[in-house]
This record gives structure tokens, sequence and C-alpha cells, in this order.
């Protein structure tokens, strides 16, 4: 039996679907509007630190655990560091994101919150089918990373795949004004592989092992360049595990929206909204909704314009180099620190920057390894 006719079908109530729906709720241009978010579960979920980037205040500052003004880069080419102001780099909690939003949303008569899963989309009968139900709306969101990525061949696929160890010590070690954006010294092989460490106290600090490279390693390894970085470069011999952290975050030039139709936007992870190059998802989301609120407002096609094509072609660039030099990425990120201010950084992954700031850019990363990718993928 069919339900009611939804405004808006959001499949996935997870970082995507949840951002998308609490600006739903609080825009009064959508007051009214009846809303499904399905996921198969809405428990508040623990299990992710999100990091990122913006210009002092911003939408999120209520729920940030931490934030930093100061960082390092460093790597065994040189080091780095990193004035941020006028931006802070943030950290918020899965948790606390989850039962935020999660509070709001179901606050409002507007939004139903079915748990259940999504086997498909009929963009003709214009139903998401579930397992439980069928339901029926006027446009889709959708979350879901489809299963065509899984399986080609066709475009270059890296990993952003790390552990992290949320530790404490007895001793203060960390320096809590300054977060650790990256540290090369510690490498596992030829790989580009690298520490980062978000301090939270004297005592306490997330510290994460990430690799970006075509594969996936083996959980022993994460935990050994772990235990190594700790002993060696932190000098650390006594500390307590308080949590563990650890994901897989796809790179990867798959043109994930090429599924987007007018019935149908993908949207987080399946939609692409993962910055190819650095995995960077949160701050990217806030960006694409506001685009997708204001397609929406001016009648235009919903996901018009979501990408920008020269940033898509730098990324695609950049890890097609990482995917056959996997070695160069220390080089080149210590040449991307070092060269260059962390306003023309910052600006440039978020996107933001002119084709002259982009070439200043280029110029600073030089390297042959790019002018073949240029070949390959242009
Ligand atoms: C451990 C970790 C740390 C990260 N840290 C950062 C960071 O610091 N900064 C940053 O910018 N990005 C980070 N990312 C990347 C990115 O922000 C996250 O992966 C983010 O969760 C992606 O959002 P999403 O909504 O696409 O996916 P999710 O948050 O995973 O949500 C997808 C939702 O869809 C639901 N779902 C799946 N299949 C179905 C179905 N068939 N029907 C209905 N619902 C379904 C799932 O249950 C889930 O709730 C991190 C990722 C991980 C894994």
């Amino acid at each position: 039996m069919l339900g009611p006719v939804y405004y808006y079908v959001i499949i996935g109530g997870g970082m995507a679907g949840l951002q998308l729906a609490l600006r739903l709720k609080n825009d009064v241009f959508f007051k009214g509007k009846k809303i499904a978010i399905i996921d198969p579960s809405f428990s508040v979920k623990k299990d992710t630190t999100w990091c990122f980037w913006e210009k002092e205040t911003g939408q999120w500052d209520k729920l940030i655990t931490k934030s930093w003004k100061e960082g390092n880069f460093k790597s065994s080419l040189g080091s780095q560091h990193l004035k941020l102001s006028p931006y802070r780099y943030k950290m918020l909690t899965s948790e606390r994101f989850y039962k935020y939003t999660l509070a709001e949303i179901k606050n409002s008569k507007h939004f139903d919150l079915i748990e259940d899963e999504i086997s498909e989309i009929d963009a003709v009968k214009m139903e998401a089918i579930g397992k439980n139900k069928t339901y029926k709306g006027t446009h889709f969101f959708d979350s879901r990373v489809p299963s065509e990525y899984f399986e080609t061949e066709n475009y270059t696929k890296l990993y952003q795949h790390f552990k992290g160890y949320k530790i404490s010590t007895e001793k203060p070690i960390f320096n809590p004004e300054k977060f650790l954006m990256m540290d090369f010294r510690l490498k596992y092989k030829n790989s580009t592989s690298f520490t980062y460490i978000l301090p939270t106290s004297t005592t306490e600090a997330l510290i994460e092992y990430t690799f970006f490279t075509p594969y996936i390693t083996e959980e022993a390894i994460y935990d050994k360049q772990l235990k190594e970085y700790i002993a060696n470069f932190l000098k650390i011999d006594s500390y307590t595990v308080l949590q563990e952290e650890e994901g897989i975050i796809p790179m990867t030039d798959f043109p994930f929206e090429k599924n987007n139709t007018s019935e149908i936007t993908k949207i987080g992870t399946g939609g692409g909204w993962v910055k190819p190059s650095t995995g960077y998802a949160f701050k990217n989301t806030e960006r694409k909704i506001s685009k997708i609120i204001e397609n929406i407002k001016s009648g235009k096609e919903i996901s018009k314009d979501l990408f920008q094509k020269k940033f898509q072609l730098y990324d695609r660039i950049f890890l097609d180099v990482l995917a056959r030099r996997n070695d160069k990425g220390e080089k080149i990120f210590t040449d991307f620190y070092k060269k260059n201010t962390v306003d023309e950084i910052f600006r440039y992954l978020d996107e933001k920057t002119s084709i002259k700031e982009d070439l200043k850019i280029m110029f600073s990363l030089f390297d042959p390894e790019f002018i073949k990718s240029f070949f390959r993928k242009f």
C-alpha cells in the first residue's frame, strides 16, 4: 500500500542526508513541504571525527569540540608552520552531529524518519522501493554509492584509508593549540602515507595513520605504524587508547554526477561530494547544499553547476600521478605546503581560486609526472 506523496525523499540519513534535511527544515521556502528521510537505522553514530576549515564563525560552531588557529606540516624534506588566521581548523564528532541534527529534524512535523533500506528508484513511477514499503516523491536525494563505482575499472581509484587512536597520556605531551596536518616522516614503504594529529588537551589527542594509495592494507599495518609513531616520534612510553577510529574514503575521478537527473540528485559520497584529491567532504556538502537550494529557488535543474570542470580536471591529473607514482606524494605535499600560503592552499582546495592562482600553485608543484598525467587525462 502506498503512503503519502513526499515533496522530497532523502535516501540515507548520514552526514549528507542530515545536513540537507536540516537546511530544508530551517529555510522558510520549504515550510509545509512533507519530506521523508529513509535509512536502515537512525542510531547516533559515534564512529567518525569530522574536520574542516572555514573562516572564523560557521554553521556548526555550537557543536565543535575543538578548533585550531595554528598547525604544522612535516616531512623528511622540510617542515612548515601553518598560521591559519582568518581560517580555523574545526573538529566535530559524529555523535554530536547526529544527536543535534536528528533532534532538530524530529522536532518538525513535516519530516518523517523512516527505517527502511532502499533497493532502487523507479523514476517513471517516481517511487523509491524499500524492503518494507514503496515511497512516492516528487524528487529523490540519494546518498547510496552506485554499484557501478565498485565494479568499473575505467577510472582512477585511490583510497584514503586510515586508522586512528584517541589516546590519553599520564604526562602532558601535546600542544593543544596546534594540530598536525600531515607528517610524512614515518612512511610505509614508498607509499603516500602520513600521520595526522588532533590534540584536544595536553594529555589527549587523536592520532591517525593515513594512506592515499590504490590499494587497502591489512589492519595490522596501521597499528604498527601508529605504535611506531607514538613511541619514536612522540616519545610517549605510557598511554591509554580511549577509542579507535578507522575509515576508507574514495579518492576517484569516477563521474558520480552523471547519475543526476531531473528526478534524482545523488548526494554525499554517492554524489561525488568527497573532494577527490583530499577526501574532505563535510564542508563540501554544506556548499553543494547551498547550490542545490539556490537552484531550486531559481527554478533551475536541481543539480545544475554542482561541479566545476577545471577543478575536476586538476583532481583527475593529481590522482593519476599518485596512482602511477605513489612515491611522489611526500614531495608533492611538501611543495604544496611550503611554497604556498595557507590562504592560497585553502582557497584552491575550496575551489575558489582563479586560473592565475591555479597556475601559481601548479608551478609550485612542478614535476614531469604532472605533464604526463595531463596528456593521459585531458
Ligand atoms: C572515519 C571517517 C572520517 C572522516 N573524516 C572526515 C573529515 O575529517 N572531514 C571531511 O570533510 N570528511 C571526512 N570523511 C569523509 C565524509 O565526510 C564521510 O564519509 C561522510 O560520512 C560522507 O557522508 P554520506 O552522507 O555520503 O555518507 P554516510 O554518512 O555514510 O551516510 C550514508 C547513509 O546512507 C545510509 N544508506 C546506505 N544504503 C542505504 C539504502 N540502501 N537505503 C537507505 N539508506 C541507506 C547509511 O545507513 C548511512 O546512514 C570521513 C569519513 C570517514 C569514514
